[in-house]
């Protein structure tokens, strides 16, 4: 089964329940259901992360395991396939809805 491409749209939740916020960081007009595709060099921030209160607050979202087919500006695309660990607990991102149209291509694409 193809992976899905993650769009701005996703909802990516820390492991603590508090959400992600997608920052794009690379210009371009390439778009999925009117909204930014991410890519796995731009920021993706964390605010309000319960876990603050221990110490090991999640701040941000670092992401493996792009799309191998789809690059946008030569940078990466994310699907729900990606494993996204956040800093500050090491814990797993939960990627927990997102866009169901669009797939990974088949064939190698890289858009600008
Ligand atoms: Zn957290």
């Amino acid at each position: 089964m193809s992976a899905y491409i993650l769009t701005s749209g996703s909802t990516i939740l820390c492991s603590h329940g508090a959400p992600v916020m997608h920052v794009p960081t690379t210009p371009t007009e390439y778009r999925i259901e009117g909204l930014p595709v991410m890519l796995m060099t731009d920021q993706y921030l964390i605010a309000g992360c319960p876990a603050a209160a221990q110490g090991m607050g999640c701040f941000s979202v670092i992401w493996t395991n792009p799309s191998a087919m789809l690059l946008v500006r030569g940078i990466p695309a994310l699907t729900n396939l990606s494993v996204g660990i956040c800093q500050g607990s090491n814990a797993p991102a939960m990627i927990v809805a997102h866009q169901l149209t669009e797939t990974e291509p088949n064939n190698f694409k890289h858009v600008n």
